[in-house]
């Protein structure tokens, strides 16, 4: 049986996997192509307080601001919920992954960067190593070891603003299916002096770059916008559907993170779901080299703990992308009267729908 494991990719899923497998003391490689980690360079993560707590990662350093709150727009109607307590950190990626990678190197993992893996690459680390893909959505290794698509992607482009924000407590979100049909655009303040604008779109809605030019040339926005300056900006794209198959034992291959599809498809966050997702497959892999027990079991266990909230986000995810900005408008006014903005101000957790639900029917607070 291998005993080492070659890591494909060392964003933020493959860096937790490298840190767990070494604590556990199992001998791991990371490659990557970058010489610059954080994916994409100079963007930004907006992540639960709850959530980063349970990645276990001396995060603080990479905290650019702290969020409060949101305020949801359609058709000329807004919604703002805010909590008394701060709910979630933006994180500067880079920042973020440097944390992970000496995280990780203290432990003992190997990281070697700069080093494209490719199929004769995967071929001949096979041999001798445990295979984990980590390599973001569009995975290499799931194609080669053939572990199933994943079957629904967000394309997006964000883009970077210098300037100063009014209002660095929370981020905004806006719904209007002739600008972003099949998910939303979004301002997020960074810090006191930048702002993330981005859009997401689905892919059949055409191009993302063509949909960030509709989303910051449309009314509202041109107001906002007008006193910053651009700073460049980049497209990219979310998988928001489930792989496949995450683990095979006869191929000694596991995904983890964007590869295997552990991303919300409500807001398109997959640090906290892959960094989780990346701490159990190091247990697997453990317990495979230690006691022979299946890979499969790390596929078990993560649909047993997110496979419920998993679809619960995709039921909210089709919910907003299905009504529309008129219907979200609707919906707007029926959830102020019905006082969901103070509820979710109280108990809202971008993580975990269930719980918030649990907290609904209980009707505390
Ligand atoms: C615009 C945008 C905004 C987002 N905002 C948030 C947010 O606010 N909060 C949040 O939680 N998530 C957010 N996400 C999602 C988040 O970026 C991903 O879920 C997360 O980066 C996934 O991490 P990962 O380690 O699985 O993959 P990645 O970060 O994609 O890392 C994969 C790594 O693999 C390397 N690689 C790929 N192929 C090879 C190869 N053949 N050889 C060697 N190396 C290879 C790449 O260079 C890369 O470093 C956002 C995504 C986008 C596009």
């Amino acid at each position: 049986m291998k005993d080492s494991v070659a890591v494909i990719g060392a964003g933020t899923s493959g860096l937790i996997l490298a840190k767990g497998l070494a604590q556990l003391g199992i001998d791991v490689t990371v490659y990557d192509q970058k010489e610059v980690l954080g994916s994409p360079v100079r963007a930004s993560g907006i992540l639960s307080i709850n959530g980063l707590r349970s990645l276990g990662i001396e995060y603080e350093e990479a905290v650019t601001n702290t969020l409060y709150g949101a305020t949801i727009h359609a058709n000329k109607r807004s919604m703002h919920v805010e909590s008394e307590e701060p709910k979630a950190h933006v994180l500067e990626r880079h920042a973020l992954n440097e944390i992970c990678r000496k995280e990780a190197e203290m432990q003992g993992a190997k990281i070697i960067l700069k080093r494209k893996i490719n199929n004769s690459d995967l071929e001949e680390l096979s041999k001798e190593s445990i295979i984990v893909g980590a390599d973001g959505a569009v995975s290499s290794v799931a194609s080669y070891f053939k572990m199933g698509p994943i079957k629904e992607y967000l394309l997006t482009y964000r883009a970077e603003y210098k300037g100063d924000v009014e209002n660095a407590r929370s981020v905004d979100l806006f719904f209007d299916k002739s600008i972003t049909p099949g998910f939303f655009g979004w301002l997020c303040p960074d810090s006191t002096d930048t702002l993330e604008v981005a859009v997401g779109i689905s892919p059949s809605a055409g191009n993302a770059k063509a949909a960030f030019e509709r989303f910051t040339r449309s009314g509202s926005m041109k107001g906002i916008l007008g006193g910053y300056a651009f700073a460049g900006g980049m497209a990219s794209m979310i998988p928001i559907g489930m792989r496949r198959r995450m683990a095979d034992s006869k191929k000694e291959v596991l995904l983890v993170g964007d590869a295997a599809g552990q991303v919300k498809p409500s807001t398109g966050g997959g640090i906290i779901y892959g960094g989780n997702g990346a701490m159990m497959a190091a247990h697997a892999i453990y317990n495979y080299i230690k006691h022979g027990e299946g890979l499969e079991a790390y596929e078990k266990a993560y649909r047993k703990r997110y496979g419920k909230e998993l679809m619960l986000h995709s039921a909210i995810h089709k919910a907003y992308a299905g009504l529309g900005g008129r219907g979200m408008g609707i919906a707007i006014d029926i959830f102020i009267a019905l006082g969901v903005d103070g509820f979710l101000g109280r108990h809202g957790d971008m993580d975990m729908p269930s719980l918030m639900l649990k907290r609904l029917f209980l009707r505390r607070g």
